[in-house]
C-alpha cells in the first residue's frame, strides 16, 4: 500500500463517521501522488498525517433565548486546521446540517484554496447549526452575540480571522463584531466582510462570484472563446450565486436558472437580477416568488431538475454534493463546455469524473470560488495598515489573483503530467507551498 494510501485509510479510521471530511480528503490526496513520490522526506516527516489532522478543533456551547422566552441550545464549531503560511482564515456557516465532518471537509479545502491566492493566509473554517430561516433580527443578534462570547478567546487578527459563509452575511458579521469589540475593548480586522462603515473592504460583497466569473473568463480566453452569447445556469440565490449571474451577464452571457433549497426558476429570455436581488437580498424570500413577477418565467419545485436545463456554462454556487455523477452526465449530455464551482465540493466523487472523461473544462472550487478569500485577505491588508482602496483598485487585485490561479493550476497540472486536469493542478499548485512552509518550521 503506499504512504498516500495509508495515510487515506488512517484517516477514515481514525475519523469514523466523517462522510464529507473523507470525501475531500480523498479527492485531494489521490492527486497528490507526484508530489510525494519526487519528495520522499515528506514521509519521513510524517508531513500527510499532519496535514489532514486540525492543529486545534473547538466545539462549544452556543445558549440563546428566542423572541417567545424559550432557552434554546446549539453547537458551535471553529476547526483551526493549518497555520504553516499565516493566520487561520475561512468563513463561519450557520445552516441546520452543520457538523464536525462539514467544518472538517470546508477547512482541509481551504487551506489549499487560500494557498492558492498567493496571500499569508492559514486555512480554517467554523459555523454552527444553528438555523438563520424563519428568524427574527433579535434572535439573530441574540445567536450572534452569544457565539461570539465563545469565540472571542480563540480568534484575533494575527490568529484566526473568521467571515462568512451560508447564512453568515452582513448582518450576522456586524452582530458578531460588534460583540467581539465589546469583550476585547479593540477594533481590528478579526472578521472579514464587514460593513463599510467599519472597516470592511469594498468588492468583498462581490469578491466571490466575481473572481468565478474571471478564472472562467480566463479559461476561456487561453481557448479563443469568451461569456459572450452564452448560455449559463447557475445553481442557489444567495451570495456567490448573485455576483457570478451579474457578471456573467455583464460579459454578455444569457443566465436562464437559478434556485434556491425549494426549487428552481427557468427564465428563457435572461433572468432579471434586479428581480432576484429584491427577492433574495432585500426581502429574504424564496425564489418562486421570481416566476409571479416575471412573465414567461416557471418555477418548478426541487432543485435537481435544473440540471437538465441545456447550457454551455453551469456554474454550482449553492452547497456541497449538489451535482451527483446522473446530473453531470446530462449536463454533458446536453452540450455543457464549461463547468467552474462556485460552491465547494458542490460535484461527488462521480460527478467529477464524469467531467473530466467528457474533456470539458472543469475548474475546482478551491481555484474557482478563492476571489472570497482572496479579497478577504486584501480587506486584512487595508485593516491593519488603516487604509481603504476604491472599488477599482480592488477589483484589479481580484482579477490578477484570479488570472493568477488559473495558469499556476494550468502550469502545475502540465509539469505533473496531467494536463487540463485542474482538479490536480488545484491541489499540487496549493499543496506545495503549505508543504514547503511546513518542513521549514520543523515537527510542529
Ligand atoms: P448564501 O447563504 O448567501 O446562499 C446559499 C444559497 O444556496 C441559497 O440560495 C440557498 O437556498 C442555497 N442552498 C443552501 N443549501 C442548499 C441545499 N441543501 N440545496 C439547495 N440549495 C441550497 O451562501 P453563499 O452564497 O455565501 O455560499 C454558497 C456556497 O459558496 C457555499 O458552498 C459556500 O461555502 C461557498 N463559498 C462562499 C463564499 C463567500 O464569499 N460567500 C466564498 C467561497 C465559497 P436557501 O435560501 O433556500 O437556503
Amino acid at each position: 500500500m503506499s504512504y498516500l494510501e495509508r495515510v487515506l485509510e488512517n484517516l477514515k479510521k481514525n475519523n469514523p463517521n466523517e462522510p464529507e471530511f473523507h470525501q475531500a480528503a480523498t479527492e485531494i490526496l489521490t492527486t497528490l501522488a507526484p508530489v510525494v513520490e519526487k519528495h520522499p522526506e515528506y514521509e519521513e516527516a510524517a508531513l500527510l498525517e499532519r496535514f489532514v489532522e486540525p492543529e486545534r478543533v473547538i466545539i462549544f456551547r452556543v445558549p440563546w433565548v428566542d423572541d417567545k422566552g424559550n432557552v434554546r441550545v446549539n453547537k458551535g464549531y471553529r476547526v483551526q486546521f493549518n497555520s504553516a503560511i499565516g493566520p487561520y482564515k475561512g468563513g463561519l456557516r450557520f445552516h441546520p446540517s452543520v457538523n464536525l465532518s462539514i467544518i472538517k471537509f470546508l477547512g482541509l479545502e481551504q487551506i489549499l484554496k487560500n494557498s492558492l491566492t498567493g496571500l499569508p493566509i492559514g486555512g480554517g473554517k467554523g459555523g454552527s447549526d444553528f438555523d438563520p430561516k424563519g428568524k427574527s433580527d433579535r434572535e439573530i443578534m441574540t445567536f450572534c452575540q452569544s457565539f461570539m462570547t465563545e469565540l472571542y478567546r480563540h480568534i484575533g487578527a494575527d490568529t484566526d480571522v473568521p467571515a462568512g459563509d451560508i447564512g453568515v452575511g452582513a448582518r450576522e458579521i456586524g452582530y458578531l463584531f460588534g460583540q467581539y469589540k465589546r469583550i476585547r475593548n479593540e477594533h481590528v480586522g478579526v472578521l472579514t466582510g464587514r460593513g463599510l462603515s467599519y472597516g470592511g473592504s469594498l468588492v468583498r460583497t462581490e469578491a466571490t462570484g466575481y473572481g468565478l466569473i474571471y478564472i472562467m473568463q480566463e479559461a476561456m480566453k487561453a481557448r479563443g472563446d469568451s461569456f459572450k452569447g452564452k448560455t449559463v445556469i447557475i445553481s442557489g440565490s444567495g451570495n456567490v450565486a448573485i455576483y457570478a449571474c451579474e457578471k456573467a451577464q455583464s460579459l454578455g452571457a444569457k443566465v436562464v436558472a437559478m434556485y434556491d433549497s425549494d426549487g428552481y426558476i427557468y427564465d428563457p429570455s435572461g433572468i432579471r437580477l434586479d428581480v432576484i436581488k429584491q427577492i433574495k437580498e432585500i426581502k429574504r424570500g424564496r425564489i418562486s416568488e421570481y416566476a409571479d413577477k416575471v412573465k414567461g418565467s416557471k418555477y418548478t419545485a426541487g432543485c435537481k431538475g435544473m440540471w437538465s436545463v441545456p447550457c454551455d456554462v453551469a456554474l454550482p454556487c449553492a452547497t456541497q454534493n449538489e451535482i451527483d455523477g446522473q446530473s453531470a452526465a446530462l449536463l454533458v449530455k446536453n452540450g455543457v463546455k464549461y463547468v467552474a464551482e462556485g460552491a465547494n465540493m458542490p460535484s461527488t466523487l462521480d460527478a467529477i469524473e464524469v467531467f473530466q472523461k467528457s474533456g470539458i473544462v472543469f475548474l475546482p472550487a478551491k481555484a474557482a470560488n478563492a476571489g472570497g478569500v482572496a479579497t478577504s485577505a486584501l480587506e486584512m491588508a487595508q485593516s491593519s495598515g488603516r487604509l481603504f482602496w476604491s472599488f477599482e483598485e480592488v477589483d484589479k487585485k481580484l482579477k490578477d489573483v484570479m488570472v493568477n490561479i488559473y495558469h499556476n493550476i494550468d502550469d502545475a497540472a502540465r509539469e505533473y503530467g496531467r494536463e487540463g486536469d485542474y482538479s490536480a493542478g488545484a491541489n499540487i499548485a496549493g499543496f506545495v507551498k503549505v508543504a514547503t512552509a511546513m518542513m521549514a518550521h520543523g515537527i510542529v
